[in-house]
């Protein structure tokens, strides 16, 4: 279930919790609060609230290069074009490689990557 955010006090509605305080139960969905339902914090009604875009941004991080630490190696692994070689298809982050993966060029273990900032 998603998070939504107050667009006017940052307040957050999180499913797993509800507002209690406002009689909606742990577990209930945004979608089925009942249309009258305020903000508890500011009043502001439920079409003032958006959805976290928390997800989005978790994607992105992942999408981080990695480059082999072996000697004078320095491959660098895109996410973004993947491993032709390793039969990695393009969109793989580097955190859901097979642990069984090796660089391309030295056959270094994945130990032997670091995350590049
Ligand atoms: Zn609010
Ligand atoms: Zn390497």
């Amino acid at each position: 279930m998603k998070k939504y955010v107050c667009s006017l006090c940052r307040w957050e509605y999180d499913p797993a919790v509800g507002d209690p305080d406002s009689g909606i139960a742990p577990g209930t969905a945004f979608e089925d609060i009942p249309e009258d339902w305020v903000c508890p914090v500011c009043g502001a009604s439920k079409a003032d609230f958006e959805a976290e875009e928390g997800e989005a941004e978790k994607a992105e991080s992942d999408m981080a290069m990695w480059q082999c630490q072996v000697g004078n190696c320095g491959y660098i692994y895109r996410p973004d074009k993947g491993d032709r070689k390793g039969k990695i298809p393009a969109g793989t982050s580097f955190e859901d490689l097979p642990d069984d993966w090796h660089c391309p060029v030295c056959g270094a273990s994945k130990k032997m990557f670091k995350k590049l900032a």
